[in-house]
């Protein structure tokens, strides 16, 4: 094969992200039905999606043989009402991972850099190489962000900083002070971009859209994949002053969130019911995992978001293993942590059957 050869150096060098194991795939291999299967691998909501958002796309579904609004007005209305920010300020994107992506085009190029904590979101790093920017990755003690070090880091060149607040893999979080700090030390050559998936998890969160009201150098990237249980739907945003926004909405295709997925959005913003169920099952499932954890002597890393990082030893085999049960995790050793893996928090039933094919797996010796 020579066609790579005239392809774009810094796609052949990609390594391609690699997602949670699909619960069909599964099922194929394993050669079980889907049914029997859980996945708790991709920090989904165990709940599903909101009531209202479903019966919203199904109304859409009625007009889908017009192209959705480009510009997003009503839901980027909602949004920043919902925010108290103004409609300039919100740029959609098909999950929050566009917003990521225009970012990089935006901002990088060859000899540009992009800095990250160690343990940060794979994804940043992905973005980052195929734009052929340098990728930047800061230690990060203890799994937490050291905002310090990471504004240390900063030179001339520096255009993107990434803060994934709560952190995925780690479910760490870094508070108000520490982003004050770093906030106060950013030149004006760098976003400082707020990565803001899980925010709706923890009790209190430190707050980031000040600093867009300020018009600062920031982006906050929300989502509604995760609290809103829409992940298959992939709508997200980020929330900037102005002119990061315009530029932002410059370099993105013109329905890249499709019309489905806006009216299911917008119903979403409205369900606070479920969003208040979701932080409820999210919490009790913690409580129980931390329990469990600490009585069984297994490391972890205390989590302010929906995912919990656990010390197994060979996070491959165990995930292999938990596999054959018919449960999916996510091994960890993509991210530098090959003795860790990741479990969602799921559902009282999908908690409790997790723990207990964890368990057979961990009791039985590695062949
Ligand atoms: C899940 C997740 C997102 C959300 O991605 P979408 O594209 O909105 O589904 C963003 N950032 C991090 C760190 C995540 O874990």
């Amino acid at each position: 094969m020579t066609i790579a050869r005239y392809a774009n150096r810094f796609v052949c060098d990609l390594v391609a992200y690699e997602a949670g194991k699909p619960i069909d795939e599964t099922a194929r291999e394993l050669g079980i039905d889907p049914s029997q299967i859980i996945k708790v691998a991709s920090n989904e909501n165990p709940l599903g999606a909101s009531p209202l958002a479903k019966s919203a796309m199904r109304a859409a579904l009625d007009e889908v043989h017009i192209y959705p609004d480009g510009g997003g007005y009503r839901l980027r209305g909602a949004i920043a009402e919902s925010l108290a920010l103004g409609r300039e300020n919100v740029v959609l994107g098909n999950g929050s991972n566009e917003i990521i992506e225009l970012l990089c085009h935006t901002f990088l190029n060859r000899e540009s850099e992009l800095i990250a904590a160690q343990h940060a979101f794979v994804v940043y790093k992905l973005m980052a190489t195929l734009f052929g920017a340098s990728y930047i990755e800061v230690p990060d003690p203890h799994f937490t962000h050291d905002l310090d070090a990471m504004a240390d880091a900063i030179t001339e060149n520096t255009r993107l900083v990434f803060i994934a607040n709560p952190n995925n893999p780690t479910g760490t979080m870094v508070d108000q002070v520490t982003i004050d700090r770093f906030m106060n030390r950013l030149p004006d050559h760098v976003i400082a971009v707020f990565d803001e998936a899980y925010i709706e998890f923890p009790e209190s969160a430190p707050d980031t859209l000040r600093y867009v009201r300020d018009g600062r150098n920031v982006c906050v990237l929300r989502t509604f994949s995760k609290v809103h249980g829409l992940a298959g739907l992939r709508v997200g945003y980020g929330l900037a002053p102005a002119p990061i926004a315009e530029l932002l909405q410059k370099a993105r295709q013109p329905f890249n969130v499709n019309a489905i997925a806006q009216a299911g959005a917008l119903a979403a913003l409205t369900d606070v019911q479920h969003v208040a169920n979701t932080r409820r099952i999210n919490r009790e499932g913690m409580d129980f995992y931390q329990l469990a954890f600490t009585t069984r002597g297994l490391e972890f890393v205390p989590s302010h978001a929906n995912f919990l990082l656990v010390k197994t030893g060979s996070g491959d085999r165990v995930f292999r293993d938990m596999l054959t049960h018919g449960v999916i995790v996510r091994a960890m050793s993509s991210y530098q942590l090959p003795d860790w893996i990741r479990i969602s928090i799921g559902t009282p039933a999908q908690n409790i059957r997790c723990l207990n094919v964890l368990d057979a797996v961990l009791a039985t010796p590695v062949t």
